[in-house]
């Protein structure tokens, strides 16, 4: 394809278009008179000194190519290049920004005055803010006391009290490390009253900066670089959470975008789809197109939430929640808690959580349930979900899910202690063991709960190999949970499956295999994973026959709209159309049959 440039390939433009071309996987190749260049290359693209109205060759294919074409069509555009980077809560954000800029506070008049005000600070927070935010920041106050001694000692080697806070708070644990070094040695201005709709801009994002936010905040673009990304510039770094329970945009971006930020600058931030991107001072075309996107998932949210009032009873499937922290929302006719992540609610936490405290947490998930059931999963560690109090033991890496608790027999007794006192406080909580293997596995958790609790255990089959023995696992099981995720990505030797997958035949069968073990037994069958929040995923698996889905809060009002209008029939038919169905290449080949 060849296109007359309409402006000389100087620095700017070719900067436009080294971003855009690096954005993509594809290489895509320009040519100009006899010399040629790779797109992503600045020097290489600039070496071409291609002029105004010269004919520039685009050589490729895919996104890339289009791309590429498109911006220098467009006259080089700056609204087609956004800055990219990482989701940490989602939406969609526009605004003028405020740029928050730290200064340093002054040498304190004494160390233990300095953690005084700082621990005050913390206690007012605590106090002020509502119960689950309040519980983010209680660490915080074990974190100062143990610093101050620390700081003491420090300064006794002749430090500035700045910089032993500054080496003390050193370390990847947890960003309230920062929140405490921001605490005692940076000051910022507060945010001015008679604001208008703004986009925080900071480079370093501590959690009471997301706590102190009031106003019209319209999103949060942060540095990902420097010390925030060592303090946990991620999704699950406290500040991340605080912004989603808010639902505050959050994007972590490369600082050099933070520090061309300028205050006034028009910002729109887009965190609905990876990667996250933000525009600066971005056309009026380009900020009005944001705002209708963002109306129209506003209008998506509350159609969602409309539909999760609709009956499912004609295809006597229930439809229940699942839940990663104890705060989120249970969706007014939902049948129960399919799975309770009891990993993800205790993730933050730098030692294992005691009994009291596990007993306490189920206990408020189950008076929020009104009595249906709420199925705690035993923790599930390991691979992809480290836990620094549950490590892997050195002759067994892989160990994860019931394999891993077992290797720590204390932490299991103490949850399933747990989980009893929670059960006997409110009959409809029931323990569930993840990645079951056999019937040993089963048995082996029997032994460590406490004698005559009357506790209803429940096995998760996530792999083949449970599949294999699944007649044997029903039998020294109360219920049954389908872990689709685990299963679909074992079954397809993938690292981690997308929804769509588990929607292949091979897995699918396993399903069918897992419902005729667990009927033949009198067991239910619930499904959790995503499987059975994808539309087509939630009417297939009711023509495999399960008895429940579990799906996150979000998910109900979608899964409840596709079931609403399908009879149980068109359910079958679908599920049968699909058990002749592969994937291919991460895709789903449609067509085929049994
Ligand atoms: C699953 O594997 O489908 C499941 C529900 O467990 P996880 O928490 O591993 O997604
Ligand atoms: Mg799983």
């Amino acid at each position: 394809m060849k296109v007359v440039l309409p402006e000389a390939l100087h620095a700017r433009p070719a900067n436009l278009l080294v971003r855009l071309a690096s954005s993509f996987d594809e290489d895509v190749t320009l040519r100009v008179r006899e010399k040629t260049a790779s797109a992503r290359r600045i020097l290489d693209v600039l070496g071409l000194s291609a002029a105004k109205g010269e004919e520039i060759e685009i050589l490729g294919e895919g996104r890339a190519w289009n791309a590429i074409v498109e911006l220098v069509r467009r006259g080089f555009d700056a609204d087609l290049v956004p800055e990219t980077g990482a989701i940490a809560a989602a939406g969609i954000g526009i605004g003028r920004a405020h740029v928050i800029e730290r200064g340093q506070a002054d040498e304190p008049e004494s160390v233990e005055a300095a953690f005084a005000r700082a621990r005050r600070e913390v206690e007012t927070l605590v106090a002020t803010l509502p119960r689950h935010e309040a519980l983010l920041f209680e660490p915080e106050l074990a974190i100062l006391a143990e610093l101050e001694a620390r700081v003491q000692e420090r300064m006794g080697e002749a430090a500035s009290f700045a910089e032993a806070v500054e080496i003390e708070t050193r370390g990847n644990a947890t960003d309230l490390l920062l929140d405490a070094r921001a605490r005692l040695t940076a000051r910022h201005a507060p945010l001015p009253r008679d604001i208008g709709p703004f986009v925080v801009v900071v480079e370093e994002l501590t959690p009471s900066l997301v706590a102190s936010l009031t106003g019209p905040v319209q999103g949060i673009v942060a540095s990902a670089g420097g010390s925030a990304e060592i303090h946990g510039a991620s999704a699950t770094s406290h500040a991340a959470i605080l912004a989603r329970s808010r639902e505050i945009p959050l994007a972590f971006v490369p600082e050099h975008v933070v520090l061309g930020i300028a205050p006034g600058d028009m910002v729109v931030v887009d965190t609905t789809e990876a990667p996250a991107r933000v525009w600066v001072a971005p056309s009026a075309a380009l900020v009005n197109d944001a705002e209708a996107r963002r109306e129209a998932r506003r209008e998506a949210e509350r159609d969602d939430e409309r539909a999760e009032g609709t009956s499912v009873a004609h295809l006597q499937v229930q439809v229940k929640v699942n839940l990663s922290s104890v705060e989120e929302r249970i969706p007014t006719g939902t049948d129960g808690v399919g799975l309770v992540r009891s990993e993800l609610v205790f993730a933050r936490r730098g030692a294992r959580p005691g009994m009291d405290e596990q007993t306490g947490l189920y206990a408020r998930i189950a008076r929020r349930t009104h009595g249906r059931p709420v199925n705690v999963r035993l923790f599930d560690a390991g691979f992809d979900k480290p836990l620094p109090w549950l490590p892997v033991p050195p002759d067994d890496p892989d160990a994860r899910g019931v394999a891993l608790l077992l290797r720590h027999p204390d932490v299991l007794a103490a949850q399933l202690a747990a989980i009893t006192m929670a059960h006997a406080a409110d009959a409809g909580v029931r323990a569930l063991v993840p990645l079951v293997r056999s019937e040993a596995d089963m048995e082996a958790v029997h032994a460590a709960a406490p004698r005559g609790s009357g506790l209803a255990l429940g096995a998760m089959i996530e792999s083949p190999a449970a599949v294999e023995r699944v007649e044997a696992i029903v039998r020294v099981a109360d219920f049954v949970c389908v872990g689709t995720n685990d299963l679909t990505a074992l079954t397809l030797g993938v690292p981690r499956a997308q929804p769509e997958q588990g929607l292949d035949a091979r897995v699918l069968a396993h399903v069918a295999t897992i419902v005729a073990a667990a009927h033949a037994a009198e067991r239910e069958v619930t499904v959790c994973g995503e499987l059975a929040a994808h539309p087509e995923g939630a009417r297939v698996l009711v023509g495999l026959g399960v008895d429940a889905l579990s799906v996150m809060p979000s998910r109900v009002g979608p899964v409840k709209r596709a079931l609403g209008a399908a009879t149980l029939d068109a359910c079958v038919a679908e599920a049968e159309r699909a058990l002749g169905r592969v994937v291919e290449d991460g895709r789903l080949e449609r067509g085929g049959g049994p």
